[in-house]
């Protein structure tokens, strides 16, 4: 996959992603529009979005029934800047209802097959963006994160996926999940294709209160510089139980090609992410049983029919819109909130969430970044984990505490397993070091490109 950087036309981009999508299911909408709109550094580049970020009178649905005809009054801000710098949308893209999930397998709309073997989820949520740039029909696209959502299907995928610094890119526009986790992210072949996308999509937004007012550097200029003397952190005790040894050793391996480089490897240690996954799906889940309590069938989207009066109106449209895992989530949430629980579950988590957030300054304190596995295995099959929940949540063990502590996460392509699958590498640094992260991967894909490629492909 060391292919030069030259993104595809917009009328090939959306010719492969008509073509291609009978097969992968990675597109909901796919446009016919290939003049830009704007003027600008990205004129031209074809490029995919994730189905929960708005499109103004373009079906935006969240993968989800209840949303299933909604089009948005306005753009995302990330759609309208990438827009305005010339960048063509070709179409949106298939995800897990809500972005909930790691296998796209609970989108209302059918799974994502994954290109390098369509009997094998994406991972999700974003499985669909994955998809579409693994397969070649963009070169990039947009995801969104919550608690490992670019990471975790880049991987599968063997692309790269950025979680940006929360606070990094707009939230307007993005639908909310959990509004104090969520960060739209990046998908790209390569470092500089998240880099270009990226510096465009960047900085303040008067719409998002959380959007913070932070320079925005030229990302693309922080590639390919010298990577002698950074720092690498390892937490090696998260190496254990649950990590496939196949993962394991193509990490040790890319370590190592680092280590070549120039960059020293530090053991650190990260005492509390044992309780990442727990303390995830509580806040997580709290937030969403909040932010999803608007579809209620009088604003958007889906209103069941044949209800008589308010309450059963409400009732019988949240039952028929929404799918079994946001219900499972929204009844967790409630749960978790709910007097007499708010102590022993919500307050406890958000204690806890200091704590993880303390874990990684302490950590930044010895190493420039910290390395692990992006996810503990790779991508499994269609229907292997969808009975068993927690099975699930695990895949999330390595991201998760990236959303909670708000700190920016990549996930960068280091090689295949004996069977062929793609292994991601996650790289995270402190707030605001998305430009030391975008280069160390810039300067590992250079040195050690990645052999082998999807079977379908643009
Ligand atoms: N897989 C995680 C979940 O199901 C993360 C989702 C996300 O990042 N949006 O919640």
């Amino acid at each position: 996959m060391n292919d030069n950087n030259r993104h595809p036309d917009a009328k090939s981009a959306i010719d492969a992603a008509n073509r291609l999508n009978p097969e992968l299911n990675a597109f909901l909408s796919v446009y016919d529009e290939v003049a830009p709109k704007g003027e600008g550094p990205l004129k031209g580049m074809p490029i995919a979005v994730k189905d929960n970020i708005c499109t103004k009178g373009r079906r935006t649905t969240c993968g989800s029934r209840i949303l299933g005809d909604f089009e948005p009054q306005y753009d995302a801000t990330a759609v309208e800047r990438l827009e305005n710098a010339g960048a063509v949308i070709i179409g949106k893209t298939n995800m897990d209802e809500f972005a909930m999930g790691s296998s796209n397998e609970n989108s209302a709309f059918g799974p994502v097959k994954n290109p390098w073997d369509v009997e094998r989820v994406p991972g999700g949520s974003s499985g669909g963006s994955a998809a579409a740039v693994a397969s070649g029909i963009v070169r990039a696209a947009l995801g969104s994160e919550t608690g490992g959502s670019v990471r975790q299907p880049a991987s599968f995928c063997g692309v790269f996926g950025l979680k940006p610094t929360y606070g990094r890119i707009s939230r307007y526009g993005l639908v909310a999940f959990a509004s104090s986790l969520d960060q739209i992210g990046v998908f790209g072949r390569s470092a500089e294709d998240i880099a270009a996308v990226l510096t465009t999509i960047a900085g303040r937004d008067e719409n998002d209160a959380t959007s913070a007012d932070v320079e925005v550097p030229d990302y693309v200029f922080a590639l390919g510089k010298p990577i002698e003397g950074k720092r690498i952190g390892v937490p090696r005790a998260l190496f254990g139980e649950g990590l496939d040894s196949d993962v394991q050793s193509s990490v040790e391996t890319a370590l190592d090609g680092l280590k070549s480089k120039g960059a020293e490897i530090v053991d650190i240690e990260l005492p509390y992410s044992k309780y990442a996954i727990a303390v995830y799906y509580i806040i997580a889940t709290a937030e969403a049983s909040s932010n999803l309590a608007r579809y209620d069938g009088v604003r958007y989207g889906f209103r069941a029919e044949d209800a008589h009066e308010l309450r059963e109106m409400y009732f019988k449209t949240r039952k028929e819109g929404f799918g079994p895992e946001v219900k499972r989530r929204i009844m967790l949430g409630t749960y978790v909130l709910s007097s007499g629980y708010y102590d022993a579950y919500y307050a406890k988590a958000q204690k806890v969430r200091t704590l993880l957030k303390k874990d990684f300054s302490t950590a930044f304190q010895d190493c420039d970044v910290i390395a692990t596995p992006t996810s503990p295995t790779t991508a499994f099959r269609l229907g292997e984990k969808s009975d068993d929940p927690l099975a699930m949540y695990l895949s999330d063990i390595y991201t998760a505490s990236a959303n909670l502590a708000g700190i920016p996460g990549l996930s960068v392509p280091c090689g295949t397993t004996d069977d062929g699958l793609p292994v991601g590498l996650q790289l995270l640094g402190p707030n605001w070091s998305e430009d030391l992260l975008l280069n160390i991967a810039s300067v590992y894909e250079k040195a050690f490109p990645v052999e082998g490629e999807p079977g379908i492909k643009a």
